[in-house]
């Protein structure tokens, strides 16, 4: 069974903190207590010491006498601390020795010692050893001390009760600090694996068709807040695929149902002899058949034009030549109606795919004709700018609302204008030409008034 993100991010987290906050806790705990031990033994030592000073001055050198009584009650004190000892003379004979004026309290003394250390410290493997000190006053021998003590260090209870509070706080530290990383852990694992699981949720929903859906959650994690854009972003682009695909769909069946409609009620009434086949029926049903192809054609380019692949075979080229070069082509249909048509400008080199840009200036130049009337004049003029190659087409036709100017790129829209004229297409001609202008980077305008005409103006970039 795999395992959550969270989990896995959770027992990671709460690993590397019990690590570290328990290797922080025994090293702490070792460094005190050692570092205790050498303080401990150096206080005895010290002590020691300085009971050998005091002891020293309580001889009085011009009677050559010990003051006992002083030495009685040094003695009687540190045996109360744990030190016991044993004051001789330069004769080695004793002037005080605790373990004689008082065996059994020495003896009582000793055994606590020795019981408390074994019982709280074993490790330490102690027991009394004696040190010896002697005694002298400005460079002259006094005698000896002797000084038993409990080896390495004694503890006192105090001692013991301020390392005992002493760990007791460091397990408070580390536990509290091993909650607060717990709860820590859990919030920053859920902080992460809450946006990866909505993403996910998300990309099925998307892979099932649903491309409405957005991550709307916030994250501060950079690569989270990229990860949740990029679907967000992958989701709006399918979505607007869908979109087109549905449209087209709907666009199509209703565009080809109308005329195909009519053929086929054309054909049957003159297969049931109801209609005589006539040449010119069969004339009307020819031209619609021809009408459909050329649709069907037309969706294919815009289709391969509006699909991502498109592919580009740019080459400079100079769009006033291509100019010339159209208007030539359309030489027939100019003629018919007897339109006055000039290419003005100058030569404007772009970089630019030349059959996707002929198709651009043929659409528009075949608009213009369509809906010009006769004996009327369009004008091509080219315009060079630093960065830009600028084309209008303009006419003096028919003109169009200035509340349809919006919509006349979008595919099979058609001016109602244009509806009513026998010449206009299945309003898919401008859509190819924006999505040519926009495949090279560049923008189209239009400008029209009815019954004055229209102006389209192309910016392509060099
Ligand atoms: P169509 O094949 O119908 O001409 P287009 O996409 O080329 O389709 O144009 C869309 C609509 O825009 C046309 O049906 C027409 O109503 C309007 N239109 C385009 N060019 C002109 C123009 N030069 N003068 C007037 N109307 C135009």
């Amino acid at each position: 069974m795999k395992k959550t993100l969270r989990s896995q991010l959770s027992v990671g987290f709460i690993l590397i903190v019990f690590v570290t906050i328990g290797l922080v806790s025994l090293c702490a705990n070792i460094l005190i207590n050692k570092q205790f031990a050498v303080y401990m033994e150096n206080k005895q030592r010290d002590f020691s010491k300085t009971l050998a000073e005091g002891i020293e001055h309580q001889y009085n050198e011009g009677e050559s006498t010990w003051n006992v009584d002083y030495i009685h009650g040094v003695g009687m004190y540190a045996l109360n601390d744990g030190y016991i000892i044993k004051v001789y003379d330069t004769n080695n004979r004793v002037i005080w020795d605790a373990q004689n004026h008082d065996t059994t309290l020495c003896h009582t003394i000793m055994t606590n010692i020795s019981i408390s250390m074994q019982e709280r410290r074993p490790e330490l493997d102690g027991g009394f050893e004696t040190y010896e000190y002697n005694l002298e006053k400005e460079g002259v021998e006094l005698g000896r001390l002797e000084v038993s003590y409990y080896s390495p260090y004694y503890l006192s209870d105090s001692e013991f009760k301020f390392l005992d509070s002493l760990n007791l706080i460091l397990i408070i530290i580390g536990t509290s600090s091993i909650i607060c990383s717990i709860i820590s852990a859990l919030v920053l694992a859920s902080k992460i694996s809450s946006p990866i699981r909505k993403t996910i949720q998300m990309a099925k929903e998307i892979s099932n068709g649903n491309y409405g859906m957005r991550f709307e959650g916030k994250t501060n994690i950079k690569e989270l807040s990229d990860l949740t854009y990029t679907v967000n972003q992958m989701a709006s682009t399918l979505e607007v695929q869908e979109n087109l695909r549905k449209r087209l769909t709907t666009d199509v069946a209703h565009e080809l149902r109308t005329p195909l409609a009519n053929v086929a009620s054309h054909l049957e009434a003159m297969i049931e002899d109801v209609w005589e086949p006539t040449k010119e029926r069969i004339q009307g049903c020819y031209d619609e058949i021809i009408r459909i192809s050329s649709l069907v054609n037309d969706l294919q380019r815009l289709t391969q034009i509006e699909s991502d692949n498109l592919k580009l075979e740019k080459q400079y080229m100079d769009l006033y030549k291509l100019s010339q070069e159209v208007v030539r082509d359309f030489g027939k249909e100019i003629f018919d109606k007897k339109i006055d048509c000039v290419v003005e400008g100058e030569a404007s080199i772009i970089f630019a795919d030349k059959n996707r840009i002929y198709q651009v200036i043929s659409n528009l130049l075949s608009n213009a004709i369509k809906y010009s009337n006769e004996e009327t004049k369009i004008y091509l003029s080219v315009v060079d700018k630093d960065s830009y190659g600028i084309l209008t087409v303009k006419d003096c036709g028919i003109g169009m609302l200035e509340h349809e100017l919006p919509y006349i790129f979008e595919r099979f829209y058609r001016t109602d204008k244009s509806r009513s004229r026998k010449t206009g297409g299945a309003g898919i001609g401008l859509s190819i030409v924006k999505s040519i202008v926009q495949a090279h980077n560049g923008s189209i305008d239009v400008k029209s008034q009815v019954g004055e005409g229209s102006e389209f103006i192309i910016a392509l970039p060099k």
